[in-house]
């Protein structure tokens, strides 16, 4: 069977379980998904759910374009700084999730 493998003890679980039936650990933890199989998972997710991650994806590049373009150049606007990063990055978060239609 294909089940849940604990993080902690490597017991298999049941695939619906929510905690390990050995040691107690949470088998839904955020801390098993590693950078490596992320794109898997959003592969993995339809509609909406997949939409909401890719929202929270393209914040967080969002964020991280816009500490870079301030480190190279701290005296800009906010304004100035919206249209530099939103050129740099583009305005459609469909890219984190290849098509998203
Ligand atoms: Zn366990």
């Amino acid at each position: 069977m294909s089940g849940m493998i604990c993080p902690k003890c490597k017991t298999e679980n049941l695939q619906s379980a929510r905690f390990c039936s050995h040691c107690g650990a949470s088998l839904r933890s955020s801390q098993n998904v590693s950078h490596s199989n992320y794109t898997g998972i959003l592969k993995k997710m339809t509609g909406e759910k997949r939409l909401k991650t890719a929202f929270k994806l393209y914040e967080i590049a969002f964020n991280l374009t816009r500490e870079n373009i301030l480190e190279n150049s701290p005296h800009l606007t906010e304004e100035e700084l919206k249209k530099k990063i939103l050129k740099r990055f583009g305005n459609d978060p469909g890219r984190f999730t290849g098509k998203a239609r």
